[in-house]
């Protein structure tokens, strides 16, 4: 049996408000056994926090404003979230970080956002979950000066090439990688990195519930993506690697451990 941790589900979005309760059932049944819940605002994290509550040492949260919402992010912002990081249920500062693919908000405000969150995850010593797309360069300038003050991180939903690769492990940060890498038409680049990802640096995720892996057979019609799906991400993981299945399942597991300090709420 699979002890797997999604370490990024977007659970409190509302394609989960009807059948939240079986999608958790479903994870744990397909090995699935702890999920960090993503927030991207206050109020999501806030959300977060809740579900995390209902089920203690399954479920943990970030407490973060994704870039998209950077326009908002203000000085009351960093109060909120300092105040909501006390408690053991946030593992991690985020999402955060920058998206110039999208571009939500000003680039500036992106930036002004990140660096706040930056500067707080070192204050209350927890690790950040990073968000970047279209932005390497300008994101690696921002979170270099950082680095040392910060516990760790991870650059979730990697999509990147060797050379983007490089930079983050040089940062000494996790890699996430989500069903992006089952996408023959997008995935290319991130194929080529996937073997070269130490092992001890490697997380999985699913990014519920977007990026349902474009090769799953049968597709939910719903076309939502589920933490139950993880184990089909470890499997196209574990082939480009060349490594035995469970040899990359107990790794990463032990890797989001290590990161997001979860021995001391271990699964019952
Ligand atoms: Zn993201």
């Amino acid at each position: 049996m699979l002890d797997l941790i999604d370490i990024g589900a977007n659970l409190t979005h509302d394609s989960f408000d009807a059948d939240r309760d079986q999608v958790l059932v479903r994870a744990a049944a397909a090995g699935v056994s702890r999920i960090i819940v993503t927030g991207t605002s206050v109020t999501s994290s806030i959300q977060a926090a809740a579900l995390c509550a209902a089920r203690p040492g399954a479920l943990f949260a970030t407490a973060g404003v994704h870039p998209h919402h950077a326009a908002d992010f203000d000085s009351h912002s960093t109060h909120a979230l300092r105040a909501q990081l006390g408690s053991p249920a946030f593992v991690a500062v985020g999402e955060c970080g920058l998206d110039f693919f999208r571009d939500y908000s000003p680039r500036a405000a992106q930036r002004r956002a990140f660096d706040a969150q930056l500067e707080l995850a070192a204050e209350v010593r927890k690790p950040v979950f990073l968000h970047q797309r279209d932005a390497h360069d300008e994101f690696v300038v921002a979170l270099k000066p950082a680095r040392t003050q910060l516990v760790g991180g991870v650059a979730h939903c990697f999509t990147g090439g060797p050379r983007e690769l490089d930079a983050y492990l040089e940062l000494d940060l996790y890699i996430g990688v989500t069903g992006w890498v089952c996408d023959e038409r997008r995935g290319s680049e991130l194929r080529a990195a996937v073997p070269l990802i130490p092992l001890e640096r490697l997380l999985l995720e699913t990014d519920a519930p977007y990026l349902l892996p474009r090769d799953l057979t049968p597709k939910p019609r719903s076309r939502r993506n589920e933490p139950q799906f993880l184990p089909h991400v470890l499997e196209r993981v574990a082939r480009l690697m060349n490594q035995p299945i469970d040899l990359v399942a107990q790794a990463t597991t032990a890797n989001a451990e290590r990161l997001f300090d979860l021995a001391r709420n271990r699964a019952t």
